[in-house]
Formats: C-alpha cells, structure tokens, sequence
C-alpha cells in the first residue's frame, strides 16, 4: 500500500534526514510534538506493529539501535526520550507504514502512571 512514508522514502515528498541506511529511514516529524521528534522508519512497507514478522526481528533491533545512536546525537540520550509506536486505531495511527516516534528534549507529560 502506498503511503506518504512510501513517497518519502522513494523521494517524492521531501524531508529533513536525520539518518539513512539500505534499510531504515529517519527524519525530523514536520508537526513536533516535542523539542526533539524524529521518525525511524523501515524502507520495507509493514503496515504496523501488527504485521512484524519473525523474519522482520533484525530490523526491528536495528531500528532500536539507530534510535539510540540518533538521541546519543541530538544530545538526549542522558536528559532522556520516549520510543513510542502507534500501532491501529485506539493509538490514533494516522500513517499505515511502521514507525516509532523519537520524542525529547524537554519533560515530557505523563502518559501511563
Ligand atoms: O503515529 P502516527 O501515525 O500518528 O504518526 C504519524 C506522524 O507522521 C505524525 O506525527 C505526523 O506529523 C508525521 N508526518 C510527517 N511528515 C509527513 C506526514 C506525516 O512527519 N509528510
């Protein structure tokens, strides 16, 4: 399914990287919900959460640890972050290609808790 995710991958629809590779895609959020808010993406097209399969682990521990090396850069890998994914309608998914949201740089309000 074609997705703005899919658009921006490819190259149609700009955005600001924060990090490419053969495999993942991150890009700064263009509606910041926090001073820092980055996008990691998969380049492969899994709608969500739902549809990770066995074989997609790898990525999905690659895409932790880009997470990680992007905070260490942006300088919120110690004042700390949220990983967050939305994962089908009650989370509020708007777009149907998985993401996590890399959210910091400021005290964040409590979600859970
Ligand atoms: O988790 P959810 O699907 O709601 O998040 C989608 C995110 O994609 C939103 O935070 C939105 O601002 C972002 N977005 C973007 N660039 C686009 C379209 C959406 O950063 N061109």
């Amino acid at each position: 399914m074609e997705t703005i995710f899919s658009k921006i991958i490819e190259g149609s629809i700009p955005c600001n990287k924060v990090f490419e590779n053969e495999r993942i895609l991150a890009f700064y959020d263009i509606e910041p919900a926090a001073p820092v808010h980055v996008l990691i993406i998969p380049k492969k097209p899994i709608p969500s959460m739902n549809e990770v399969a066995p074989e997609d682990l790898p990525l999905i521990g690659e895409m932790h640890s880009v997470a990680q090396q992007i905070a260490k850069e942006l300088g919120i890998a110690e004042t700390g972050y949220r990983l967050i994914n939305n994962c089908g309608p009650d989370s509020g998914q708007a777009v149907q290609h998985l993401h996590y949201h890399l959210v910091g740089g400021s005290k964040l309000g409590a979600l859970i808790g």
